[in-house]
């Protein structure tokens, strides 16, 4: 029977739910998966044998290594590898490594990986910086011998045959869109946030996902198994039995409520008292529609259009940004969809020689989203056309993120309004009078937001960036994962001035950051007078619910008392009990 005396449990941050249990496949640190872990008794002498050949063959391309860099570069880098040589050759490694085939049946790659990935951790808490550095050289012998055993059989992440689990260190947000979905059926990061683009990712993709773990992978050799929680944001690796049986428990309770919460599709999102909540979806990718669609989506109130280039790691062409458009609107004939012209930047830098000046220097506060539009006519243009001619196919709706001043608006417009001209002088049909809307994500905007309203048919409010700015916390860095809160009391205030200066101006005013995809805000969303929400495809049902299981006096009676509060703690637990009361099994 496989060991599992070795359970490791760890927790993160949950950011896309449901359970999974899967084979790990570990990201950064090996590019490659152990396939088999364990081998017959018979097999155990030829084993040892092969174990033996690749480590002969690894200490071959090091004393190569070594000649090269001496001969090259001079005595002081030879060194570096005669130090990998001597690590490698320690008996007393290599025994443990043999003890681990020839008395557990382990395979040599799983057997290596295990031993190596012991010293290096024992390397890194130790304390010092110097040896903390021999964990490197550690981990890069692991690599080298997993190479030579290997071999042919590597089977890199693009060629997954499986499904497995990925664990990484962290993974970008042009990563994380070329997973193969397929076999990548759930995730957990060393690092990351509530609301980083990363965890928008795994919502996208549906599956779940655990991040800002904190360090764990050199725990881990790959192949293990791995209960991914993304309920309750655990990781299991080497699950025992007991644990397996919870888990098999938790999966089939969430999926009994998903099928309940499901057959609520063909009712309408308004409350006991008949007030109208339209639930909108964001995507990031086009097929994401039918994740919309077969929930009730009342239209999408988000396109991330920025994965375009993120998925491709390339500048699309017009004709690419059109039949998006085109797949997008077509699953919503009828209704809205909210195209928002890209959002580059940050942490959305495309993998590409492209883009690589973009890599190094963009930063949240540097030359992201529209400002980096606005720096890049040809590229803006291109998609604004784009957007323009499918326009003519049904409800589409153009929105500019990261607005910061009304100066940077009335750019825009004019720019919308340059490639309208263009587009009338070439005869190409497109949707005169698309309506313009802009996402509020910046404190500034929603200082301004009276002035803005008298410029735009609509406002998004994006809570994911307004809190990362309002409260200078990074979306993405789990160790100020306490400080970036949507309960923060100066959060409710800005998004309640937003909403009274739409309601003002009479333009509508929806919320599309991941707040308002959590049920515990919604009661407070509406009884703050938002009528709109564009939210993850898959919490649409849960909210849903919510909606029609409150009155509007309930909403406003939450909504003020969580106005009346000042720390972020005391919102949060107050949402947390009034959402027990209006539908306990949301609660997890
Ligand atoms: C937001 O900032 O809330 C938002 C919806 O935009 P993104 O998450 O893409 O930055
Ligand atoms: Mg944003």
């Amino acid at each position: 029977m496989a060991p599992n005396e070795k359970m490791i449990n760890k927790r993160g941050i949950a950011v896309s739910p449901g359970v999974i249990a899967g084979p790990a496949l570990v990201l950064g640190v090996e590019d490659f998966r152990i396939p088999q872990r364990f081998v017959s008794v018979d097999a155990v002498s030829s084993e040892v044998a092969r174990f033996e050949a690749a480590l002969d063959a690894v200490c071959r391309d090091i004393t190569e290594n070594e000649e090269v860099a001496r001969r090259q570069l001079g005595d002081q880098y030879g060194a570096i590898f005669a130090a990998h040589y001597q690590l490698i050759r320690d008996p007393k490694l290599i025994e443990e490594i043999e003890t681990l085939i020839r008395d557990k049946c382990f395979s040599p790659e799983f057997a290596s990986s295990r031993v190596l990935r012991k010293y290096a951790k024992e390397f890194q808490n130790l304390g010092s910086r110097y040896l903390a550095e021999r964990a490197t050289d550690l981990f890069d012998l692991e690599k080298r011998l997993l190479k030579q055993l290997l071999g042919e059989r590597r089977e890199e992440l693009s060629h997954l045959t499986e499904p497995v689990v990925v664990l990484a260190h962290n993974l970008t947000p042009s990563e994380t869109a070329n997973l193969d979905r397929q076999f990548v059926h759930g995730f957990a990061t060393e690092v990351g946030g509530r609301t980083s683009h990363t965890a928008i990712l795994a919502g996208a993709l549906e599956i779940p996902a655990v991040v800002g773990i904190g360090t764990f992978l050199s725990s881990v050799s790959g192949g293990e198994l791995v209960i991914i929680d993304g309920n309750h944001g655990e990781v299991i690796i080497d699950p025992d039995e007991a644990t397996l049986d919870r888990y098999r428990d938790a999966k089939a309770r969430l999926h009994s409520v998903a099928e309940r919460l499901l057959s609520l599709r063909p009712l309408t999102n308004e409350t006991k008292d008949n007030v109208r909540v339209q639930i909108f979806g964001n995507i990031e990718f086009p097929d994401e529609v039918v994740h919309c669609t077969e929930r009730g989506a009342d239209g999408i109130g988000l396109y991330r259009t920025e994965f375009l280039y993120l998925e491709k790691n390339a500048e699309p062409t017009e004709e690419d940004h059109y039949s998006a458009y085109r797949q997008v609107v077509s699953a919503f004939a009828d209704r809205p969809v909210v195209i928002r012209t890209l959002d580059l930047g940050a942490d959305k830098v495309p993998a590409s020689e492209e883009f690589s000046d973009l890599a190094s220097e963009n930063t949240v506060l540097g030359l992201r989203s529209i400002r980096l539009s606005l720096e890049n006519l040809a590229l803006f243009k291109t998609q604004l056309r784009a957007i323009l001619r499918a326009g003519v196919h049904g409800d589409i709706r153009i929105m500019f993120p990261l607005i910061s001043s009304l100066l940077e608006l009335r750019q825009a417009k004019m720019i919308l309004a340059d490639v309208m001209e263009d587009l009338e002088e070439e005869g190409v049909a497109f949707r005169k009078d698309i309506p313009i809307g802009m996402m509020v994500e910046v404190p500034s905007a929603a200082m301004m937001a009276s002035e803005f309203a008298r410029e735009v048919d609509f406002f998004s409010i994006g809570t994911n960036d307004l809190i990362q700015y309002t409260l200078a916390a990074d979306r993405s860095d789990p160790a100020v994962a306490q400080i970036y809160n949507a309960g923060d009391p100066s959060i409710l205030r800005m998004i309640k001035m937003v909403v009274d200066a739409g309601l003002e101006s009479e333009i509508p005013v929806t919320v599309c950051g991941q707040m308002s995809s959590d049920p515990k805000f919604l009661p407070l969303l509406i009884g703050i007078g938002l009528r709109q929400l564009s939210v993850t495809p898959h919490a649409i049902p849960a909210l849903k619910e919510v909606v029609r299981s409150i009155t509007l006096e309930e909403a406003e009676r939450i909504a003020e008392q969580a106005l009346s509060l000042d720390l972020a703690r005391d919102v949060e637990h107050h949402l947390r009990e009034e959402l027990k009361k209006i539908c306990p099994d949301l609660i997890l």
